[in-house]
């Protein structure tokens, strides 16, 4: 080993350390294939990954297409069932144009990238998935970041900025407390001072506005010319996948020139084809969305009686402040140990001292599930409280 690797090596087993002082080391915790576990962790949002009919048109589609996409979207990796897939997106959705993405973090790094150059001013939401921070990190554009949901910033710094282009980014539902991003009027901020709203629908597709069309949707919104869309097909599409949806304009634009999209093997068409049935479902089952919503409110009350500090979610994701990160995954073991599969956020994806549990609802969860959830969820609080 040279001395150079040596060092490299020793720095790795320094940080190790710290991180277990810290509980903050991570782990892989792969799920068996018998798991009965309640599942109050993942982000099958509508309960779609298993469904006979999702998983026969994954199998369907490879069957056709093959098991890989096998190239580049502009080599080989294009398919008829691409192009309906983002079709049906973009219906879904009401924009006139879609672009699929083999990840949703790669959609959002195509379209900030894309979208911004040193012209532009990036307006960030402090609470932004990381692929939208990693989007604005690799951009040219200079990148201001806001209090999260603070609309009045982001018009003061849009009416003070010297760069003729601007774009505002954000996610629709913040990715760990759940809560729903003022997008009214954050699009009102944009018009008014000539600037672009990206959202990121990737909490929201499936859960809000009609027949689970997203926030955007939801907010009125659909359509509007300065609004682009970004989305995952990994939460309740239950497949794989991302998209960027907006007018052609803008999607001819990323077909030019979306790195993350040109130098990219296309999404696998299994994955292709689990997503567009379940957009399929979705329309032909307008009331999922609704389902999983109201088992959102239930398990949030949940926590609410077991003494949490939790906020009122505003789609499938609610979550209980913990504090520190050895306590909040304290609470997660003792829920799994009772059967119950929750998500535990610990720096550096929240704030030092925002550990937190993450509780997701799921359309399917049946009354005796959501029982077994209230009890695990209630005796990880009395234990976490009488440490
Ligand atoms: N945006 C948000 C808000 C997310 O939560 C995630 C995934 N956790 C992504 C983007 C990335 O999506 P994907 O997993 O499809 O890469």
């Amino acid at each position: 080993m040279t001395p150079a690797t040596s060092q490299t090596w020793e720095w790795l087993r320094q940080r190790a350390r710290q991180r277990q002082a810290a509980g903050l080391r991570r782990q892989l915790a792969p799920r068996a294939a018998d798991d009965r576990r309640v599942d109050l962790a993942s982000n099958d949002y509508l309960s779609l990954a298993s469904d006979p009919r999702i998983v026969e048109a994954a199998i369907e589609a490879v069957r056709t297409w093959g098991a890989g996409a096998t190239g580049s979207r502009l080599v080989s990796g294009s398919t008829d069932l691409h192009q309906e897939l983002e079709e049906s997106l973009a219906g879904l959705c009401g924009t006139q144009a879609g672009l699929v993405f083999s990840s949703g973090y790669l959609a959002n790094l195509g379209a900030v990238t894309a979208l911004t150059d040193a012209d532009t001013l990036v307006l960030s939401d402090n609470a932004n998935h990381a692929s939208l921070i990693d989007a604005c990190r690799l951009s040219k554009a200079h990148v201001a970041i806001y209090p999260s949901g603070e609309t009045a910033a982001v018009a003061r710094v849009l009416a003070a900025r010297s760069l003729p282009k601007a774009v505002i980014v954000t996610d629709a539902v913040y990715s760990v407390d759940g809560q729903l991003a003022p997008l009214a009027e954050l699009h009102r901020a944009a018009r008014a001072h000539d600037a672009v709203l990206l959202v990121d629908e990737a909490h929201s597709l499936g859960v809000l506005g009609p027949a689970g069309s997203g926030a955007v949707a939801a907010a009125g919104l659909s359509g509007e010319p300065d609004i682009v869309i970004t989305a995952t097909l990994s939460k309740a599409l239950a497949s794989q996948g991302g998209a960027v949806l907006g007018t052609r304009d803008v999607i001819e634009h990323l077909v030019d020139s979306a790195r993350s999209m040109i130098f990219d093997t296309g999404l696998a068409p299994g994955s292709a084809g689990a997503a567009l049935a379940a957009v399929k479902v979705l329309l032909a089952e307008p009331d999922l969305a609704e389902r999983c919503r109201g088992i959102a409110t239930h398990l949030h009350r949940v926590l609410l009686d077991a003494g949490c500090n939790s906020a009122p979610p505003s789609a499938a994701v609610t979550s209980a402040l913990i504090g520190s990160p050895i306590d909040a995954l304290a609470a997660q073991r003792s829920c799994h140990d009772a059967g119950v599969a929750v998500g535990c956020f610990r720096p550096p994806s929240v704030p030092d001292a925002w550990s937190r549990l993450r509780i997701t609802a799921h359309a399917g969860l049946t009354e005796m599930e959501l029982a077994r959830g209230r009890r695990a969820l209630q005796a990880a609080a009395r234990e976490v409280r009488s440490a």
